[in-house]
């Protein structure tokens, strides 16, 4: 199977307060298809359901984009570009699923997940999301958030009740008004962008976002030498603040498009002069 040139690496860790790490992420190199889910729920349900939707996603993409067939699912709006039709209707299957387990077994009742999922291609990317897991680009220097926090305190500052300074600090920012597998039918957030050279992107969950500032985030994302020292760092610096939940960092880079020679290593030495 072809492999994309990106640049890929995935990591998810306890932190240093949970007995157990709800978080849970999956990649597939060959069809450019990121996952990090957040799981909640008691007992284990929060890793059950986190687990379902990354196992989920990446069982029915291989399914619809995997093959010889374009398979396009029926309904939905059909102005959107194919490839965001299926991630909406993938990320709606595992809704599906997680419900009806939730549903059949008593122990897994009021279970849910957020999660974010990216398919990603030289040219493009394509984001469909549930919930407070985020997807971030770092590109020139600049850190974005691609996606919008489907939480109470997020809704709060968009209609301008309260900043995001206050939100980041409101013991209120763990209710979510959209997750996974807790109602029958789901809204799914989709979007697409354009992927330029050196673009670096980056799924996490929320145990990143609450421990480290975004300055720090689009640092390590600047400086990094790889995908696996980015999320390494990443993973360290929010255990190193406090790790009070779950961490989960992943990291594709698109190739720099770097020119070789004595100029090329002049403007890797002076990025920003060159
Ligand atoms: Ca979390």
């Amino acid at each position: 199977m072809k492999r994309l040139p990106f640049d890929i690496e995935g990591k998810t860790d306890v932190g240093c307060v949970r007995e157990r790490n709800e978080d849970c992420l999956g990649i597939d190199s060959s069809l450019g298809l990121l996952v990090v889910a957040d799981g909640m729920g008691g007992h284990s349900s929060g890793e059950v359901a986190s687990r379902l939707a990354v196992d989920t996603i990446l069982e029915y993409s291989k399914k619809m984009l995997g093959g010889d067939k374009l398979i396009v699912p029926e309904g939905g709006d059909s102005s959107l570009p194919v490839r965001l039709r299926q991630l909406e209707y993938i990320v709606q299957v595992a809704n599906t699923i997680i419900f009806e387990k939730a549903r059949a077994f008593p122990k897994n009742h009021g279970m849910g997940t957020t999660v974010v999922a990216v398919l990603v291609d030289p040219k493009s990317l394509a984001v469909a999301h549930v919930g407070d897991s985020r997807l971030y680009l770092q590109r020139g220097g600049q850190l974005q958030q691609l996606t919008e926090d489907h939480s109470l305190v997020m809704d709060q500052v968009r209609q301008g009740v309260i900043t995001k300074e206050q939100a980041e600090k409101s013991n209120l920012q763990n209710i979510l008004t959209r997750a996974l597998g807790t109602e029958e039918k789901i809204q799914v957030d989709i979007g697409e962008h354009p992927v330029l050279p050196g673009d670096s992107y980056l799924l996490c969950s929320d145990g990143l976002t609450k421990m480290v500032p975004e300055p720090e985030i689009s640092r390590v994302l600047e400086e990094s030498a790889s995908a696996t020292a980015a999320v390494e760092k990443l993973v360290a610096m929010a255990c190193e603040a406090g790790g009070q939940d779950n961490v989960t960092a992943l990291v594709a880079r698109a190739p720099s498009g770097r020119q070789g020679g004595f100029k090329g290593f002049l403007s890797r030495l002076f990025p920003r002069s060159a």
